[in-house]
């Protein structure tokens, strides 16, 4: 196909982007690191007064009532103690029962507070997370890699049921948004050249604050060690103060903004040491994120593992324009590998060094932010966190779309849209809604140029994930990232410079970004300014008509602007995890002897769709069941086949433990029983039908409840061996 292109001086080559703030640790101006303090020393004391006045009064109620308490008890203990030393026989058992009393009162108030603040919890979630990982690492979901070799940490393999989870969530998403809203599906090198990384601005600024340990040089992530300590001191302390509770609380909620000095000063403070040595630490410093590697054999061109997909769509942007028909808006998509040299990964698939992205950047006008489809997403209620809320120490909120962009909580109708779709992707995955909620970046969290952002945080056994992000990036990087434009006049140049022409507009063209951008403030403001031109060894005037300098900009009817990008990121392996956590149960075997592991993947994530289980060993119930898995394959069905013999029960259990939606038992050669994991119930369906009636139930075209209706029930010896 012949493409028209359009006038290259009007379109960016290269639009790529900075990373995020809370990674960036360039060097600051005074007056601008002065301003950010100031702004942090606002929010700090913003937060406080209003958690002091109000927000989390039951936490502070009950951390006063136990200190209360434990001031009465120590002041009885003293009474008792005077008693007895003074010798006095009268008042002492009194005494003594009053003591008892008020322990009993403390230990009451002490459990109330445990019980708020969730360190009861904490073991449970501890051993829940325990059963879940050892089940997946068992079956086989996911594995440390290199394991033989004793692994690598932050590398995973998926196994089997764990390949086709992922695939199934990766199909789901290019229907939900590539297929939805036509995006332009792209496939970019994991490698990238420096170039692109440094105008992306991710060389200088990808990092993350690290310290050391001083004797054994083991790495830390600074802002994780603080978090942890004020986590377990408000989790496990129960002596706190309310003010150094409320205190711990303020610097978790700005954990994100602190300055390397800030921080530093902070893990001071508290006295935070190595954890696993508790060897002082050193300062905080920066640490790039980017596997750095050589492209090519003379090892002169340096290259990164791209610790993100969007720069491929950034530097394509020119040509995925052209091929859109120059029209606005349009999103292209890419999922591919990312590499992030992670200071100290844990908590599993949730932070690793190589994972799965999935990222949309949808480019649009930035003075028309509207989007048509907004309505179908309008009236959707889910919890929502918005700035505000986060600080005064509340909760997030039921909120419905509709009231939050109409009133200005999210920037704008596009912004809200994939909100919207966002989270309809991850609860018809099977993400609990209540443990679902779309967080604002606080002001200082968010880049300065982006109009907005909010992160789908999923909670789980670890806390509250940041599994998708979704920014409203505005049309800042794009701007500062599109390529400088230098248009000599050659027909001015020549008239003024006659046969020096030539080196004069070379000079014009080889001037850097800020030369250039000086010369043209200096055009503006006087007409004209001298410019060295070195080939000619002299000083020349430049008059404003001789030079136009600016930046590529793009041209729609006739409108000259840079677009606007919306950009949903999703990280694969984190929904993932989160999803495996929220559709894991158990439940009692037959003979309460056992607890049985089930995952209630819905249809379309589940790794197998069904089973086939001849009941008993036999020819013709073999043979049955050969013919039916033939029949599942034809209809593009994952099954598995198992003829062991074992009891029906066995088998089940061990299919729901990879959580397999629908097991067929085969006890005739014509009619069969389909049966659903989480319910039990089973049906009876002629032989011949199976595989539509799974298709269309896995497909979503049916529920169980219409299958249920529409075929006999089933209470066969089967399930009674469950
Ligand atoms: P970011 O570009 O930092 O906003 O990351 C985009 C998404 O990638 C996040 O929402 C996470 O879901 C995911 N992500 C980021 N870093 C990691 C990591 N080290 N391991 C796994 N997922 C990650």
């Amino acid at each position: 196909m012949v493409f028209m292109r359009f006038r290259p001086q009007l379109i960016a080559s290269s639009l790529s982007r900075a990373p995020k703030p809370s990674r960036t640790l360039a060097p600051q101006p005074l007056a601008a690191a002065a301003a950010r303090r100031r702004s942090l020393t606002a929010t700090l004391s913003f937060s406080s007064s209003s958690s002091m006045a109000g927000a989390a009064p039951s936490e502070e109620a009950l951390r006063r009532a136990l200190a209360e308490r434990q001031t009465a008890v120590d002041a009885q203990a003293d009474a008792v103690r005077s008693l007895k030393a003074s010798g006095a026989k009268e008042g002492v058992d009194a005494a003594v029962e009053a003591l008892k009393a008020l322990k009993i009162e403390a230990g009451a108030a002490a459990r109330r507070l445990q019980a708020a603040v969730g360190s009861g919890g904490g073991a449970a979630r501890e051993e829940m997370r325990q059963t879940v990982v050892n089940t997946l690492e068992r079956k086989l979901f996911y594995i440390p890699s290199f394991k033989i070799y004793r692994g690598v940490a932050g590398l995973y393999d998926y196994g089997p049921p764990g390949c086709a989870v992922k695939s199934n969530v990766l199909a789901f998403w290019r229907q939900h948004f590539v297929l939805e809203e036509n995006m332009l599906e792209v496939d970019c090198p994991c490698v990238t050249p420096e170039v692109v990384l440094k105008a992306s601005g991710h060389v200088e600024k990808f990092t993350d604050l690290m310290v050391k340990d001083e004797k054994t040089g083991t790495c830390y992530r600074a802002d994780h060690l603080l978090k942890d300590f004020c986590k377990d001191k408000l989790e496990k302390d129960l002596t706190l103060s309310p003010e150094t509770a409320a205190e711990f609380k303020r610097v978790l909620a700005v954990l994100d903004d602190l300055s390397p000095e800030e921080l530093g000063a902070k893990i001071k403070e508290y006295g935070i040491v190595a954890p696993d040595t508790k060897n002082p630490l050193s300062a905080p410093y920066p640490f790039n994120l980017m596997f750095q590697t050589s492209i090519g054999p003379t090892g002169l061109s340096v290259g990164y593992m791209r610790p993100e997909t969007a720069q491929g769509i950034f530097v394509n942007f020119k040509d995925l324009y052209y091929y859109n028909g120059q029209k606005l808006p349009f999103a292209a998509a890419q999922i591919g590998q990312a590499f992030r040299n992670e200071i100290s990964p844990r908590q599993g698939l949730l932070r690793v060094r190589e994972f799965t992205l999935a990222e949309i950047e949808h480019f649009v006008d930035p003075e028309d932010k509207s989007h048509p489809k907004f309505v179908d997403v309008a009236d959707l209620e889910f919890l929502m966190f918005p700035r505000e809320l986060q600080l005064s120490g509340e909760s997030a909120k039921l909120t419905k779309l509709a009231e939050a962009v109409s009133k200005g909580t999210v920037n704008n109708e596009t912004l809200g849209y994939f909100i919207g779709r966002v989270y309809l992707f991850l609860t018809r995955l099977g993400i609990d809604k209540s443990r679902l909620r779309f967080r604002q970046h606080l002001p200082n969290e968010m880049a300065h140029y982006a109009a907005d952002c909010w992160d789908a945080e999923i909670e789980c056994s670890y806390g509250w994930i940041e599994c998708v992000g979704i920014a409203d990036r505005s049309a800042y990087d794009l701007k500062a990232h599109s390529k400088l434009v230098i248009v000599p006049s050659k027909k001015d140049l020549g008239l003024a410079f006659k046969g020096n022409q030539k080196m004069v507009v070379e000079a014009l063209e080889a001037m850097s970004e800020k030369e250039a951008m000086d010369m043209k403030a200096a055009l503006e403001s006087k007409g004209e300014t001298n410019f060295q031109v070195c080939t000619l060894g002299k000083d020349v005037v430049i008059t404003k008509k001789m030079v136009s300098i600016g930046m590529e900009k793009k041209l729609e009817h006739q409108r000259v602007f840079t677009p606007s990008v919306v950009e949903p990121s999703f990280g694969l392996g984190r929904i993932i995890y989160c999803l495996f956590e929220h559709s894991f149960y158990t439940r009692p075997s037959k003979s309460e002897e056992e607890q049985l592991n089930v995952f209630r993947f819905p249809p379309i994530v589940a790794p197998i769709k069904c089973t086939v289980f001849p009941l008993v060993k036999n020819q013709e119930f073999d043979d049955a069941a050969k013919v039916l898995a033939k029949e599942l394959t034809a209809a593009g069905i994952s099954h598995i086949i198992d003829t062991t013999g074992i009891s029906i029960g066995r088998r089940y259990a061990r299919t729901d433990e990879i959580g397999v939606p629908f097991a067929v038992t085969v006890d005739s050669a014509t009619e069969v029983t389909i049966r659903e994991r989480d319910s039990k119930q089973q049906v009876r369906v002629g032989i011949d039908e199976v595989a539509s009636v799974v298709k269309e139930l896995t497909e979503g075209q049916s529920t169980w409840t219409d299958i249920s209706f529409k075929y006999p029930s089933h209470i066969g010896p089967q399930g009674d061996q469950e």
